[in-house]
């Protein structure tokens, strides 16, 4: 198959938030399908009319769209596509490769009853299966697959392996209720048919749904897609992520300050590997990710090497593009917007902040110099260094930085002088200055504050505390 002929879909169904493990499947959907040059799709899989909502499928839009993977085309809807999927119901039908089933639900159960009684497959063996239409009752019905009984079914998937399934495991499943509404696992095949889907790639909770799918294909002559059916992630303690580990959701991680790059580069470690790289560009992992190095078995969430990941994603990240992640948690969290000044400010100071942070909010909270506007809030801390001794030095030094050269060099030298006509080191005096300048005990160094700050700044944050 030429790559460039590459199509996939991320299916996710809108009942509730963007899950974390969705979020994976939807970036390996894209890594994949923007390594081959196809195209990647996106279907909202809303035909449980009960539980979608419009506010899930618009949080699918936004953990997607901060999650920066973008889908081509516009979204698609299943639900809106259910003509389609009776009309090929109905071709099963006439094809001889679906049946009418008239059994009532009452039926259905006393069958149940009895294998379950005689220790029998619950499996429901249906009397209509070869019944002829001139047999038929005029009563409800609902369409049934006829699904193989003899032989095995094999999927042959990317990350499991050839998974077989005795086809006598395999039930006539329901294709049409008796209403005549298509049933989900219709839908999927139909739409993933008529989408031009060439790789399935999916939580391996659907693994099952494979072998039944199959069927569908099989009766259609329509060629199957490519499986890779990948595992689910576990919480750190290896039972399946839940609220019980934390965030489970993908704006919570954006809420929390994660960087996006960071969570698409720790996504995509997880359960998949390039060696033992753990810190890699978007670029990179579009150019290495394969299906033949997804892990088979379930990975663990660490939350502390997402952290660590987020760190170097912001440290690496341009100034500019800092700003715009910042706005955006900013708005997650529902914080006041930053002002001109601010924005102007951070630009300026950010590069002696950026390496320290973990996450968008300890990059707020270092940026917290430059953002906050005179007068300063003083912690409690911060308060108890500027004693009378440190604030009359902290007075004399004000004066001098009138004249000083304001590079670091001569800043540097001049607070080195003071200090030593003190008697004391730099440290000590670097202590009061950084509570004068921040209002905190903890602070980028003092040099950078003041060459961010600039001179009039620093003039008037010390002529505040004298
Ligand atoms: N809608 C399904 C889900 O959210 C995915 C179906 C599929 O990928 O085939 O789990």
């Amino acid at each position: 198959m030429p790559v460039s002929s590459v199509v996939t879909r991320f299916a996710p169904s809108p009942t509730g938030t963007l899950h974390i493990g969705s979020a994976r499947t939807a970036l390996f959907n894209w890594l994949f399908t923007r390594r081959h040059g196809g195209q990647f799709l996106l279907r909202v899989e809303d035909t449980d009319k009960e539980r979608s909502t419009e506010a899930s499928t618009q949080a699918i839009y936004r953990g997607l769209e901060w999650l920066g993977l973008d889908f081509d085309g516009q979204p698609i809807s299943q639900a809106a596509n259910s003509k389609r999927h009776a009309e090929v119901a109905h071709a099963m039908l006439d094809a001889g490769h679906a049946y009418k089933c008239f059994a009532t639900q009452d039926e259905i159960a006393a069958f149940r009853d009895v294998a379950h009684a005689e220790k029998n497959s619950t499996l429901f063996r249906s009397t209509w299966r070869d019944v002829a239409d001139c047999d038929h009752p005029d009563s409800p019905y609902v369409v049934r697959l006829k699904a193989p009984r003899d032989g095995q079914t094999v999927i042959k998937d990317q990350v499991q392996g050839d998974v077989t399934i005795r086809n006598d495991q395999l039930d006539d499943m329901v294709l049409l209720r008796s209403d005549s509404t298509p049933v989900y696992m219709l839908a999927v095949v139909v739409d993933d048919h008529d989408m031009g889907v060439t790789h399935v790639i999916r939580g391996d909770d659907h693994l099952n749904n494979a072998a039944r799918q199959i069927q569908i294909y099989i009766a259609m002559g329509w060629d199957l897609p490519v499986y890779a059916h990948i595992p689910l992630i576990h919480g750190p303690d290896g039972k399946k992520m839940s609220k019980r580990h934390g965030a489970t959701g993908v704006e919570e991680y954006q809420a929390l300050g994660y960087s996006a790059a960071g969570m698409r580069n720790y996504l995509a470690r997880l359960g998949w590997s390039h060696g033992d790289d753990e810190f890699f560009t978007d670029s990179q992992a579009q150019s290495w990710f394969d299906l033949e190095h997804i892990g088979k078995s379930p990975s663990r969430f660490d939350f502390k090497k997402l952290a660590n990941v987020s760190g170097q994603h912001i440290a690496q990240t341009e100034n500019a593009a800092l700003l715009h992640e910042l706005q955006g948690y900013l708005a997650a969290t529902a914080a006041p917007t930053l002002n001109d000044a601010q924005k102007l400010a951070f630009l300026k100071g950010v590069y002696c902040v950026k390496d320290r942070a973990k996450t968008m909010a300890e990059l707020l909270e270092k940026s917290a110099f430059m953002l906050n506007a005179r007068p300063l809030d003083f912690d409690q801390k911060a308060k108890q260094t500027l004693d009378i001794v440190s604030i009359g030095i902290l007075i004399e030094l004000t004066p001098q930085l009138q004249n000083v050269i304001w590079n670091r060099e001569a800043l540097e030298a001049l607070v080195g002088i003071l200090a030593e006509s003190h008697n004391t080191k730099l440290g000590k005096l670097a202590a009061p200055l950084r509570a004068a300048l921040s209002g905190r005990v903890v602070s980028p160094s003092v040099f950078d504050m003041m060459l961010v700050l600039g001179r009039d700044e620093t003039i008037a944050r010390l002529n505040d505390i004298s």
